[in-house]
């Protein structure tokens, strides 16, 4: 087999407490989860379970769904039954879908205290029927739809009012010894939701949802959510994830899989390794590397490849990967662990490597 050395770790996660999501564990001693929210009419019962099914082969660990009209809350028990991940509805407005959502057997369910009129006055009876069915509540608040009082008393959503609406609601559900609870004090804007989130770790330990809010199409809520998400994970703070993109949810969840495993959160599966391309390329590095990339996608192995457009760091590289490729005058060395075990003319330089990594991913999948 390919020895593995122990991947480097960013730092200690915050200690909390812990919850179960159907069969997902959240909170300190669980892994990361990766969540996602379904786009199609969650009353049609098909569809969302063909996208949900879709959500998990890219790497979701939860799935929420949208529950805003009766309809919806009717095709709970049958998604809840037949989904293979956990779960969540996410309600706002109508305590009375809270309850249909814990009687259909969701893994957990999703409030915003802010949408929720006369919400504080259910509590004790959602919390009873949380207990009672080992479900366990996440407290969403968003930027965009602060509790009227919070607003005028802070002007705007600050990270403290963010705050002060989550802890409160938190503490409604405490009064009744309810504390299976999450919490998510999303922005969209990541400095002040980074800072929300920092005051929240610091003051409670509940587990937390890390987001940040309408981050925008895929470019910008891209990095928005992985520079916000980097900076608290550094810090230990979140125990799950969504990133929320205007684009399709598979995105999404590559999108939070690759930032996790960037930071050695998640296993490290296909990592490709390739140069910006500079004067000295010999080679098209952009076209090659994209090649490689669509040539190895869905590879599970963490296999790094790295396709060099020269000679100056092109060996370094390659030798440091699994495997890889250096170029010049037309040619391609391919390394294998370290050895030249090749040269091929360019137009070959794609198909070697392909052929080369599937050697290798055969070698992990019987070591
Ligand atoms: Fe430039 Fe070569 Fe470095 Fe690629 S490997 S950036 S071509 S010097």
């Amino acid at each position: 087999g390919i020895p593995s050395m122990p991947a480097p770790v960013l730092g200690a996660r915050r200690p909390t407490r812990q919850l179960q999501v159907g069969k997902v564990g959240v909170g300190s001693r669980s892994p990361i989860s990766v969540q996602s929210m379904t786009t199609t009419l969650t009353s049609d019962v098909n569809a969302t379970l063909q996208q949900i099914a879709e959500l998990t082969a890219a790497g979701c660990d939860i799935v929420r769904v949208a529950c805003p009209s009766q309809d919806d809350a009717d095709a709970l028990p049958a998604i809840a039954a037949k989904s293979p991940i956990p779960v969540i509805a996410d309600i706002h407005f109508q305590p009375r879908y809270v309850f249909a959502a814990i009687e259909a057997g969701c893994a957990a369910v999703r409030v915003n205290p802010g949408n929720i009129k006369k919400f504080d006055d259910r509590v004790k009876d959602i919390a009873r029927a949380a207990k009672d069915h080992g479900t366990p509540i996440r407290i969403g608040v968003n930027a965009g739809s602060l509790d009227a009082r919070l607003l005028k008393k802070y002007g705007k959503a600050t990270p403290e009012a963010l705050v002060e609406s989550a802890l409160w609601e938190a503490s409604l559900f405490a009064e009744h010894d309810f504390h299976d609870l999450k919490i998510s004090v999303k922005h969209n804007d990541p400095v002040v939701m980074v800072r929300a989130y920092e005051l929240l770790a610091d003051a409670c330990d509940y587990p937390l949802h890390l987001g940040v809010t309408e981050a925008g199409p895929a470019f910008q809520g891209t990095v928005k959510s992985a520079v916000a998400f980097g900076a608290l994970l550094r810090q230990g703070i979140g125990d799950t994830v969504r990133v929320s993109l205007s684009a399709p949810p598979v995105e999404e969840v590559k999108v939070a899989d690759q930032i996790l495993q960037s930071l050695n959160l998640r296993p490290r599966k296909l990592d490709i390794v390739s140069c910006p391309s500079c004067g000295r390329a010999q080679v098209d590095v952009y076209k090659l590397a994209a090649e490689v990339s669509a040539g190895l996608e869905g590879m599970e192995v963490p296999l790094r490849v790295a396709v060099m457009g020269c000679v100056v760091n092109g060996p370094g590289e390659a030798r440091e990967a699994d495997l890889g490729v250096a170029s010049g005058n037309g040619k391609g060395q391919i390394f294998v662990k370290g050895e030249v075990v090749r040269t091929v003319p360019e137009s070959k330089i794609v198909e070697t490597l392909i052929e080369e990594a599937l050697r290798l991913a055969d070698a992990f999948d019987t070591s």
